[in-house]
């Protein structure tokens, strides 16, 4: 089994980090246990050369770092070595059937031979040098027909196919219908990334994607974004094996997914960022669309386009499901755990040596067992990390552009926890958290996936007592939507 995170950028692309050079990306992966890495913007010359001078082939259709690059780190383990696929996206702005169209697709080669060739073919479009992303007014269905005629290997996916202004099913920028935009090559498209505002489960929802392999990916703009969504393969790791998990969706090849939660993404809910409104999909149709504020229109987001397009009802779940996980980066289920902000220093020493003591991120957020965090990190960021693994955390829905907030404890339970409110308080606190544990708090949306069922009378009579048992008498290590232990990752690659 090994974890993919496909799409991400370089510091050629607009509003991205200095550091998404392959140095700091092969440092992050390794932090967070990330085999594999999309290197970004392969159609930027000057990024080409840079790949050209600090990667070197390593399995079929793959790169890693030279050695003379590695950074070293204090954190990460040495030993890991993730690798590189040629990756780029493009924003195609068109007209088509009387409407405009900006949907951003993503492309993947096996050389940068192939990401040569093809980027000279796009350049004779339009101009690739000022953005790392770049944009041409070029239809979706002819970019795929290019790629296919430089490459026919090309792994072509439309990306993050529901955010409202650049993408295939947008609201405001995309089609109703995949073969409206592929046409008759649609059959050339086998994936689709179903971006950070939606997750499998709502995809299940249009038979229209039945035939499609959902995959996530961070589209991250710094390394330390690496992997906060991604894919899961459990075949060789090679561009044709890569290649063929997406194809043949039938076979575990292609596993499943990491994700956020959806309410997690800037476009789950629908909004006005503005006027600071944020309304679920009901409530705007009640508005007539309207900002109730200012007057003007509300942003439809991605929850609501789903449900327009939506064939069936929530929570239907096909036989063919993939496995997906909801995770929350380590650093943020840190700083809810202390009470924190994801930017202090307290939570970026914790997150360092949770790292250095335990192993990468997302080792420690899907398998590490509780009771190593917890003699590691303390009983909070343990808790934490187990509500998460339960999908137990309370998450104000992302809007028209503003990510959502995560709530993961309050600070009663965090004093609770820490020993504070039990040893200096008296009955009434007590009885207090017994009545009102966070659990019974509302549920995100995704709820409609298959979730284990929680022993939760365990913990509500427990509560008022000593809160070392909360985690003692956990079910450690369970996933969400099978109740069985995550599958044995396989080891490192060693280089
Ligand atoms: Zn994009
Ligand atoms: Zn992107
Ligand atoms: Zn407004």
């Amino acid at each position: 089994m090994f974890i993919a995170d496909l799409h991400i950028h370089s510091k050629y692309s607009r509003a991205t980090s200095k550091e998404c050079i392959p140095e700091f990306l092969d440092l992050w992966a390794r932090r967070k246990g990330l085999d594999l890495i999309g290197i970004g913007d392969f159609t930027h010359p000057a990024w080409r050369e840079e790949l050209k001078e600090k990667l070197i082939p390593s399995e079929d259709g793959l790169y890693t770092l030279k050695k003379e690059f590695r950074k070293e780190d204090d954190i990460a383990n040495t030993n890991f070595k993730p690798r590189f696929i040629l990756s780029s996206e493009i924003s195609c702005i068109y007209k088509k059937n009387g409407k405009v169209r900006k949907v951003h697709n993503l492309i993947l080669l096996p050389s940068l031979e192939d990401a040569e060739v093809l980027s000279h073919r796009l350049e004779a479009i339009g101009n690739l040098h000022s953005d790392g992303r770049p944009i041409l007014g070029l239809d979706s269905k002819d970019l795929l027909k290019i790629t296919l005629d430089v490459c026919p290997e090309a792994i072509f996916i439309p990306a993050h196919i529901w955010t409202p202004h650049f993408s295939l099913f947008g609201a405001y920028s995309g089609f109703d219908d995949i073969t409206e935009c592929f046409e008759d090559l649609t059959g050339h498209i086998y994936a689709l990334e179903t971006g950070l505002s939606s997750d499998p489960s709502m995809n299940w929802r249009l038979s229209a994607l039945d035939g499609f392999t959902l995959v996530s990916n961070s589209d991250a703009h710094s390394p330390a974004n690496l992997a906060r969504e991604a894919s899961l393969f459990d075949t060789t790791l090679s561009y044709p094996h890569v290649a063929r998990a997406l194809q043949n969706r039938d076979t575990r090849e292609f596993y499943g997914t990491i994700e956020f939660f959806p309410e997690e993404g800037k476009y789950h809910y629908d909004g006005h960022r503005t006027c600071k409104v944020c309304m679920k999909p009901t409530d705007t149709k009640a508005a007539s669309g309207i900002c109730p504020v200012c007057g003007g229109w509300i942003t439809v987001g991605v929850l609501h386009r789903v449900e327009a397009l939506a064939d069936r009802s929530e929570g239907f779940v096909p036989p063919w499901a993939k496995h997906f996980e909801s995770l929350i980066p380590l650093h943020e289920v840190v700083a809810s755990s202390l009470g924190l902000t994801p930017s202090s220093i307290k939570v970026k020493e914790k997150y360092g040596n949770l790292i250095r003591n335990l192993g990468p991120e997302l080792f420690i957020l899907r398998e590490a067992p509780l009771n190593d965090i917890e003699y590691k990190a303390g009983v909070l960021i343990a808790e934490g990390i187990r509500r998460l693994r339960h999908g137990k955390v309370e998450i104000q829905p992302g809007y028209d552009g503003e990510y959502g907030k995560i709530k993961i404890m309050d600070k009663n339970e965090i004093n609770l926890l820490s020993g504070q409110s039990y040893l200096f308080t008296g009955q009434e606190d007590q009885k207090q958290f017994a009545s009102k544990p966070a659990w019974t708090q509302k549920a995100p949306a995704h709820k409609a996936a298959p979730v284990p069922p929680l022993e939760d009378s365990r913990l509500q009579d427990k509560a008022a007592g000593i809160a070392q048992k909360l985690i003692e008498d956990m079910p450690y290590g369970l996933n969400r939507d099978s109740g069985k232990p995550f599958p044995p990752m396989s080891p490192p690659l060693l280089s």
